[in-house]
């Protein structure tokens, strides 16, 4: 069966070409075919060959209402990681205020910092001085500029002195942040979601840009329009980079396979092999998020395999 990611991690899922028929979901009683979207479960018959995934911290999903289930890929990540990622439908979502400084919220505005720049506790600049650019830099501008090149020497200096540079070293329990926020909508509900001071009052932050897979592209959107579950992956796959780096072999080959710009990865966090391909959650990366993907590449292959695309949209997402 042909993979959209042919180096990365995934389990094998050619056991779920055998699913023949639906299967009556437990919890909400509808009928379904691979897992059920709404109640983020899988086909019980096959919850065995589905993959786990340990994530080094909590996920929130805020969806919005009108945002049908079937054509969202949040699921995904609750079946795979269920005890780390929570979906809530706007209004209906949890008090951050108890948590500020544990949470943050993934969404371009023009406060949004890049994650590696939340590692170095850049988050921290005040406003006033210009996030360490010259006078005259207006920040709104240098969003797609990782910050560390418009950091003043003194800025540079100084995160070496107090040892926040690169020499922290990083447990699942020091992290700069225990919790990320992701908004599931279209980019217009995004908007209006935004709007919402218990969303936007979250420190904000922005992740690479990378080229969706997604079957689903949304009008006008550009190609580096994420899906939620690609989101997620790339995101962590970021957080995890920047606290314990990333395998070379990994770097070499299998970061190809997601179409980004790799220059948010400095050399220094780029290591040899030198541990059999170990995927504990404090090594170099190698993979270990990437059976997020498994729903995500298993419906990309399927549905792009067949002549009837149409037809297959309709039979998994009814
Ligand atoms: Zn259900």
């Amino acid at each position: 069966m042909n993979t959209i990611y042919n180096n990365l991690e995934i389990n094998n899922y050619n056991n779920l070409l055998k699913v023949e028929g639906r299967f009556r979901c437990d919890k909400c009683k509808s009928s379904r075919k691979f897992f059920c979207y709404k109640c983020s479960c899988p086909h019980p018959e096959y919850a065995d060959i589905v993959p786990r995934v340990e994530l080094p911290i909590q996920i929130d999903i805020i969806k919005h209402r009108q945002e049908v289930f079937g054509k969202s890929t949040s699921s995904h990540a609750k079946i795979i990681s269920p005890d780390q990622v929570n979906i809530y439908e706007y209004p209906e979502i949890p008090d951050y205020s108890a948590e500020t400084g544990d949470v943050i919220l993934i969404f371009p505005s023009s406060k949004s910092v890049s994650i590696s720049s939340l590692f170095k506790g850049i988050s921290t600049f005040d406003f006033k001085e210009n996030y360490g650019l010259e006078k005259g830099f207006f920040i709104g501008t240098l969003l797609k500029k990782n910050l560390d090149e418009v950091m003043s020497d003194s800025d540079r200096e100084r995160l070496h002195r107090n040892g926040e540079h690169d020499e922290k070293i990083y447990s699942r329990d020091n992290l700069p942040f225990k919790r990320a926020v992701f908004i599931d909508s279209t980019w217009k509900q995004c908007r209006s979601i935004y709007k919402d001071p218990r969303i936007n009052s979250i420190k904000s932050c922005v992740i690479q840009n990378r080229k969706t897979k997604f079957w689903r592209t949304q009008k006008g959107a550009p190609d580096w329009y994420l899906s939620t579950i690609e989101a997620i992956h790339q995101f962590l796959l970021e957080v995890h980079v920047s606290a314990w780096g990333i395998h070379r072999n990994y770097y070499d080959k299998s970061l190809n396979d997601l179409e980004l710009d790799t220059s948010f990865i400095p050399p220094t966090k780029i290591f040899d092999d030198n541990d059999n391909g170990e995927k504990s959650m404090c090594k170099p990366y190698n993979g270990q998020y990437d059976n997020l993907l498994f729903f995500f590449s298993f419906l990309h292959c399927i549905i792009h395999s067949l002549d009837d695309v149409n037809g297959k949209l309709k039979m998994i997402e009814k």
